[in-house]
Formats: C-alpha cells, structure tokens, sequence
C-alpha cells in the first residue's frame, strides 16, 4: 500500500475511474481541493476546466472507499480459533468458551492490527460493534486507523431482564473523535431479536433515532433464530434457557425477525437489518415500503453454514444493501475485496458495479455518511461512497495492470487481494 499526499488544487488522472453507480470513465480525472471532491469525469474535459498539479495514477482505477458497514473488531483475537460450523448455536457457545480463554494481553494488539488491515485494504468507514469495550479502547489510540462511522455498543437483553438501556450508554468518544482525530459516532444496537426483549429493541432504536445514527440489528441470519422466532423451539431456546431465561409462550414473535421488527416500529429508512439471509416476499415488501436497508455478510454466512443471502432479490427489489465481514470469529479476514468477490461468485447475475456500489455507497449510506448536504461541524465529515463534487478528497487508486476497458469492473470485485494494489489518495492520515 502507497500513499499519495493531497495538494491544494489538484487533478488526479488514471486509466478509469468508477466515481459512482458501477459506470466507468476511461482516461478520467478526480480534482480535488480543501478535502473535498470539486469535480470528476474525462480526463480531456477536466483539463479545460481546471488548472493544478496533476498527479497520473497510470494503470489504475480511482475508487471511492470502501466501508466495512458491519464488523466486531473486537473479536479479532478469535481469528483461526473457531472452526466452520453447521449450527449457529454450537457456534456461539464455542465463541463464549474460546473468548474465556483470551489472555488479557492479547485482546488490544489483534484489535489494532485487524483494524491496520482493514485500513491497507481500502477501508475508510465502518459500522463496529462491541460489548466488551475494546474497540472502543483500540479506537482512542493514536495509532489507530482514521476510519469514519459509528461504533455501537451492543444490548443483549433477553426478556425476563431489566430493560433499562442507560447503563449502555457509556464509551463516547471525546469530541465525537477517536484517536486518530477522525469523527466517529457512538451509537446503541440491538443484537437480535431472539437476545434482546421488543422494549429494549424499541428503545434502542428509540435512542439512535433521536440522535440520527443509523440502527442495527442481527436479522433473519440462521435457520435456528427462524424456528425460535416463529415456533419458539430448537437450539436457540436452549441456549437461552441454558443461561438461565425463562421464555414463556406470549414473547415468541411467531413470525419472521423482519415482520416482527415492523410491527415492534423500528424500520425506516434508518434501519440495517444485518445478514438477511431468511427473508421472503413479505419480508422484501415491507423492506422495500418502509426504506429499510440490509447489510450482507456472505462469508460469515458460508464459515457459519447458515445458508446464502438473496442478492438477486434484492437488487431485483430495489432494496440497498450494503456489505460487511462481521467477525474474525466466523471470517477468515475482514476484507472487503473478499467479501465482494463472494458475494459476486453466489449472485453471477447480479451486475458487478451493483456489488461495488454495495461496498462503496451503499455501505456509506448504512453508517449514515452518504449524504451530501448535511455538511456541518467538524464532527460530520463531508460523505463518502462516490466521486462526486462534494464528496470527501479521500479514494482509492487500485493498480490494474493488463487489465482491458471492458474488464475493470469484474476485476474490482474479483481479482484484488491484499493490499499490494491498493493506494490511497489524499491519506486521511496525513490530515487530508
Ligand atoms: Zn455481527
């Protein structure tokens, strides 16, 4: 990975560019000033326009960055200690049995060097989540990466149990900002809603809403949270009732994790229902009619053999959806590249530039940094996820030798791995 500073005026020329929508511009120009994107298109016509330094990125292609929109940097230290499984629930009680077994020094050196990771593969926003406050302390290091998004504290809250959400509401960020100096958001989530009880997930929703933080939640991800949600049987009872919930007949659901979100009021338009795997038509239409987003996780999805999401049905439904890793403790890396190139192999017809979208704006727009216009304080950063004017003067240039115009696009979701090819353009670590 290579870093390119940013100067006041200045034209960025590459072979393409790919500001937005998965269209490509062959032999195109990025200028930017004052950290913010003032124009984008052929390079011809730029160069009319505008007068700097310009700086030729050659065989690459200029990229807006990527966004991680659901992870838990804090279960890093997990990473090879688990093993592929074919039942959620045995999962999770290996996680809790393998987490027990971390040694206190090893939590904060493989918090950091996931997140290192994720930075030198082109990830700039994130959507993280936590409970046991490690990230959070990661995050207020200086060394840190200076992502931009939201770090959530997370609410497993199962009936039975208090439901009271103010004890959650510690681990802000000075000033809004982690160590690094780059904005980020402290928001609440729910986990899902088989752990949490409808009034811990109304007022956590509640709680994100007053504040404009997009809110997530765990969402029809495996067979198991569907029989309990709609039945109140199987394997996710018993882990339950194993830990000591008494869940009576009146608290199941008894339906899909996306009905009964609706009727508990917590879709809108500024709702990540997370994984999605298990949804049907009902589900798309009330995603669809209440502008509810998904985040898909398909390689977690694969480790945890929980079935597949239905990308087709969602791009065919108009519902955006972004794209995340969740954890090293169901993943083998926190890649984005990856997770575009899985989620390409399982939807073919799915065009590529939709699944770059997913990872760029899309992925923006699920932690609430897409949009344009709401500029304002030093705390909300001006919006990432394309290369338009006024968006942020911080990309990607991703090194594309021997690749063909009509090539870019499915090398940019299948063929980049690692960090070699990836450089970033005005480094937000040189204060861009
Ligand atoms: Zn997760």
């Amino acid at each position: 990975m290579k870093d390119v500073p940013c100067h006041p005026l200045c034209i960025h020329r590459a072979e393409w560019i790919v500001p937005g929508d998965g269209i490509v511009i062959s032999d195109g120009a990025v200028v930017t000033f004052g950290g913010k994107i003032v124009a984008a298109g052929a390079a011809k016509a730029i160069r009319l326009s505008y007068h700097g330094k310009t700086i030729d990125h050659g065989a690459s292609v200029l990229i807006p960055p990527l966004v991680n929109a659901h992870c838990h940097l804090e279960l890093s230290p997990l990473k090879w200690r688990l093993s592929p499984s074919s039942s959620f629930s045995s999962w999770v009680n290996s996680l809790v049995e393998a987490r027990s077994r971390i040694s206190p020094d090893e939590w904060l050196p493989a918090v950091m060097s996931a997140a290192k990771g994720l930075f030198e593969e082109g990830v700039l926003g994130i959507g993280d989540v936590g409970n046991l406050g490690i990230a959070s302390r990661a995050m207020e290091k200086k060394d840190f990466p200076p992502f931009s998004g939201i770090f959530y504290r997370e609410i497993i809250k199962p009936r039975g149990e208090p439901e009271d959400i103010k004890p959650f509401e510690t681990g802000r960020f000075p000033k809004g900002k982690n160590g690094a100096g780059a904005a980020i958001s402290f928001g609440l989530s729910s986990h899902a809603v088989y752990s949490a009880s409808s009034q811990v997930i109304i007022r956590t929703k509640a709680w994100d809403r007053e504040r404009r933080i997009p809110f997530q939640i765990h969402t029809a991800e495996s067979p198991e949270e569907m029989e309990f949600v709609v039945s109140g049987t199987g394997p996710i009872l018993d882990l339950l009732e194993e830990r000591g919930h008494c869940i009576t007949r009146e608290e199941i659901p008894g339906c899909s994790p996306v009905r009964y979100l609706y009727r508990l009021g917590v879709l809108d338009s500024d709702t990540v229902c997370v994984h999605a795997v298990h949804v049907d038509e009902g589900d798309l239409e009330i995603l669809k009619r209440t502008g509810a987003s998904v985040c898909l996780c398909p390689r977690s999805n694969l480790f945890l053999d929980v079935g597949i999401p239905q990308v087709e049905r969602f791009a065919a439904a108009g519902i955006p959806f972004a794209l995340g890793t969740d954890s090293l403790a169901s993943n083998d890396t926190l890649s984005i590249f990856a997770e575009m190139s899985s989620l390409a192999s399982l939807a073919p017809t799915v065009p590529p530039g939709c699944i770059l979208t997913a990872a760029t704006e899309h992925g923006a727009r699920a932690i609430g940094l897409s949009e344009i216009g709401v500029d304002a304080g030093e705390n909300h950063p001006a919006p990432m996820g394309r290369l338009d004017p006024g968006f942020r003067a911080t990309f990607l240039a991703i090194r594309a030798d021997g690749i063909r115009d009509g090539e870019v696009l499915e090398y940019l979701v299948h063929g980049v791995t690692g960090p070699d090819p990836v450089s970033w353009i005005c480094d937000p670590l040189r204060g861009a």
